[in-house]
């Protein structure tokens, strides 16, 4: 009965039946799954001398070592590590199962090995970009689709979407978890929704244009594309008048970014738009979202659903589990995964309002919910811009500035050598799209304030644009993802070539990628 308990009322427990159902479940998961059938975990738990029975509550998960994406790459002795974390079962082991011999009386061999083929053999994949080393691919079994159509009709629940509403998944076409969750979500909700592929594939115009024909209610997307996208539909004339929701991801999204999107809603015709922001990374195979709140109030965090995995928060030096509440990196641990599996699973992401598990204030939904801004902690190590004032900057409080900036409409920042010259000191260049008409020095004041209270460096220049060479600058239609923090300074000589220019030089500095990809986006380091 409890099995069932966590997946019937995972909107309405609370948080101590929630933690015990979840440490039962794990037991019987890691157990009857993740131990037989995982080569790594299989290993690491018999070199560790540990159990699934050793998982009494939760807090006995800090028995087990964290996975991180460092234990992902392959190693001369592990040329294709990223298979060890597949499960790929034994069938004799399967047979010999009492639950298998009952089900092949009942219902026959064949039906049996149906049953372990959709939920052990792998039909899907999404991958992190890989943009500074080899993408990591993450399979999916029929059994991980069932659990992305599952949380996506939960997605759009939490979302408060309408079955009569018009969906443009503007996320890029491409193997990552943003298009496909979304994909899955609406065609398990049932409702009309069109992928147009993002930028690259369709253009800016091209996305218009279906804008235009199909009058979505709701526009999903990255926060960079969306905004560009809408700010061109203002620039036109274009009048988008039943938008209601605007949901967000692969990106983080600043309250100043809500309220840029607001705003150009509101040009556009759609003056009670809602922007919702959503939560997920490659090896989680899931996503979570927002539920509605009002614009002048806090977002209401990541609505989780607690029987198909479950985040732990630790302080991310020591490693040790915070408080509910409590800021920290995000741990992930999946419940219902087949396919690959990661077991506390080290996401590199710092959420400032921690895991709660109050009802809701916004939906009165009971859940742990992730609440607070995200950042990617690899990032606050962030770019030395070493011969400058060797000073360590902050590009995710460097976003956030920007971002917030009322007066700041698109930018860029970028980052090159003084005259090209490699031996020369770096320079940090903001490029900007003034908004509201403000005076240029004005807003050079405020713009060189803001930096030096949040990161003490302050751009070398600020340049002002037009909207449509920002849009070229950021490769808004042409490239997957806008390069928002670009690298321009010329390459070490013992360097590999450089790739294409989406991907080599342009080393594409921060711009958090929470849905999309976890892993893969480049550490932003100091070069020598
Ligand atoms: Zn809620």
């Amino acid at each position: 009965m409890n099995a069932t308990l966590l997946r019937t009322q995972w909107q309405q427990l609370p948080e101590r039946a929630v933690r015990q159902l979840q440490a039962d479940k794990l037991r019987r998961y890691l157990r009857d799954v993740v131990l037989p059938f995982s080569a790594h975990y299989g290993e690491l738990f018999r070199k560790k001398g540990l159990k699934a029975e050793s998982i009494r509550t939760l807090e006995d998960l800090e028995q087990l070592p964290f996975t991180s994406k460092a234990d992902l790459l392959n190693t001369p002795g592990h040329p294709e590590k990223v298979k060890e974390f597949v499960l790929i079962p034994d069938p004799k082991a399967l047979a010999r199962r009492p639950a298998t011999i009952l089900r092949a009386l009942a219902k026959g061999r064949e039906q049996v090995q149906r049953g372990f083929e959709s939920e052990f053999r792998p039909i899907f994949l999404t991958s992190t970009t890989g943009r500074s080393a080899d993408p990591i691919p993450f399979v999916y079994t029929q059994h991980d689709l069932a659990n992305l159509s599952s949380s996506g009709i939960r997605i759009m629940q939490v979302c408060g979407a309408q079955h009569d509403f018009r969906l443009l998944n503007m996320f890029p076409y491409a193997p990552h978890l943003a298009f496909w969750s979304s994909h899955y979500a609406a065609t398990a909700f049932g409702v009309f929704c069109v992928g147009t592929g993002g930028g690259k594939v369709m253009g800016t115009e091209g996305n218009l244009r279906m804008i235009q024909k199909i009058k979505p209610d709701v526009l999903i997307g990255m926060p960079t594309f969306v905004y560009h996208v809408l700010q061109q539909a203002v620039e036109l004339g274009v009048r988008c008048e039943n938008l209601k929701r605007l949901v967000l991801g692969g990106e983080k999204v600043a309250e100043g970014m809500r309220r840029k999107l607001r705003n150009l809603a509101s040009k556009l015709g759609s003056p009670g738009v809602v922007v919702l922001s959503t939560y997920g990374f490659t090896e989680s195979k899931l996503a979570w979202a927002e539920c509605p709140s009002p614009a002048d109030e806090t977002p209401s965090g990541y609505h989780l659903y607690p029987d198909l995995g479950l985040f732990e928060v630790v302080n991310p030096k020591s490693g040790v589990v915070v408080p509910p509440g409590s800021p920290g990196e995000l741990v992930f641990t999946p419940l219902e995964a087949r396919g690959s599996v990661v077991l506390r699973y080290r996401t590199g992401d710092v959420i400032d309002g921690g895991l709660v598990y109050e009802p809701c204030p916004h939906c009165g939904r009971t859940l742990p919910r992730l609440v607070g801004k995200i950042s990617r902690s690899t990032e606050v190590k962030s770019m030395q811009l070493d011969k400058i004032k060797g000073t360590l900057v902050d590009f995710n409080q460097l976003e956030h500035v920007l971002d917030d900036a009322a007066n700041v409409g698109a930018w860029q920042l970028e980052l090159r050598k003084f005259n090209d010259d490699p031996h020369e000191v770096d320079e940090l260049v903001l490029h900007v799209q003034k908004l509201n008409g403000v005076d240029d020095e004005k807003l050079r004041r405020e713009l060189n304030n803001r930096f030096v209270e949040r990161t003490e460096v302050h751009p070398n220049l600020i340049v002002f644009h037009e909207a449509e060479e920002l849009r070229r600058l950021l490769g808004v239609g042409t490239l997957l993802k806008e390069q928002k923090i670009i690298d321009n300074r010329p390459k070490p000589k013992k360097d590999a070539p450089a790739g294409p220019p989406d991907e080599g030089l342009h080393r594409p500095a921060s711009g958090i990628t929470p849905i999309t990809p976890a892993a893969g986006q480049p550490d932003l380091e100091a070069r020598k």
